[in-house]
């Protein structure tokens, strides 16, 4: 079962007059089920490929499918739903709100979702314990390390139970053993949950424990690897 398919996917981005290429004829299909690392040098479009599955932009042509949705076809509120349903981001455009605590910040999807208020408060609790931060519940971003706030952001992406988690840099900023818990916390959720992750990552430590990778050159898919890597 497919829950995200790009068919000859193209997208320019507009500064004035000059159009700059980030994606270049990209057709790519995830399964269910899959941990996949997108990588590339930097400038190579995974970032643009993130935003077209996410619906936080669009392709300029080439269709985008996410869990059987022409993306293409649907209004922007129709999209907004679909994001916020069926797909978790771990995104540096959506950090943790520093206002609210790292409970707030996962109850507060679900309010978006508008979930009962009970349901909320069990959930989010619960999703901070899966993420080994349960005692952690009423402590600001702030007041957490760079490892703690981006477990909070995968507590905050998978509290929905979304089918899907785009993932933009997520080990970046971490040190390498903070980096190592992050991702052995994202392949246990992949394979106890079931959750498809798809990450973008320019860390070969975070390459070798993914299933599939997905290498990126120039806005096009390659099938080998170029000699440098940025
Ligand atoms: P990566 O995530 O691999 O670093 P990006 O997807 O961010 O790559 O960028 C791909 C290309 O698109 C680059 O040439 C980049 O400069 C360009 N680009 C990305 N975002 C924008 C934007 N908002 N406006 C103009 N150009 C952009
Ligand atoms: P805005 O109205 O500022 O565009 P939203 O109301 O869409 O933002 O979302 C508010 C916050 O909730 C975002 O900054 C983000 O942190 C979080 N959020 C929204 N949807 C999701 C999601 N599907 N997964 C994870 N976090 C989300």
């Amino acid at each position: 079962e497919e829950i995200v398919k790009l068919e000859g996917v193209t997208k320019e981005y507009e500064l004035g007059l000059i159009k700059v290429p980030a994606l270049r004829g990209v057709d790519l299909t995830i399964q269910v089920g899959e941990l996949s690392a997108i990588v590339g040098p930097s400038g190579s479009g995974k970032s643009t490929l993130l935003n077209l599955v996410s619906g936080l932009d669009r392709a300029t042509s080439g269709k985008v499918f996410v869990a059987g949705s022409d993306t293409s076809l649907l209004s922007s509120s129709a999209l907004a739903r679909l994001r916020l349903e069926k797909i978790g981001f771990v995104f540096q455009a959506y950090n943790l709100l520093p206002v609210l605590t790292a409970y707030e910040n996962v109850e507060y999807v679900l309010m978006l979702q508008g979930r009962p208020a009970a349901e909320r408060r069990a959930r989010a609790m619960q999703m901070l314990e899966v993420v080994g931060l349960g005692g952690m519940a009423k402590r600001f971003p702030r007041e957490l390390s760079g490892g703690q706030q981006q477990r909070v952001a995968i507590a905050r992406a998978i509290a929905a139970e979304p089918a899907l988690v785009l993932a933009d840099e997520p080990t970046a900023n971490l040190d390498s053993k903070t980096a190592a818990a992050l991702i052995s916390l994202m392949v246990q959720l992949n394979e106890e949950k079931g959750i498809t992750f798809i990450l973008s990552t320019h860390d070969p430590a975070v390459m070798k424990r993914v299933k599939r990778t997905i290498r990126l050159h120039d806005g096009a898919i390659v099938e080998r690897p170029p000699d440098e890597e940025a």
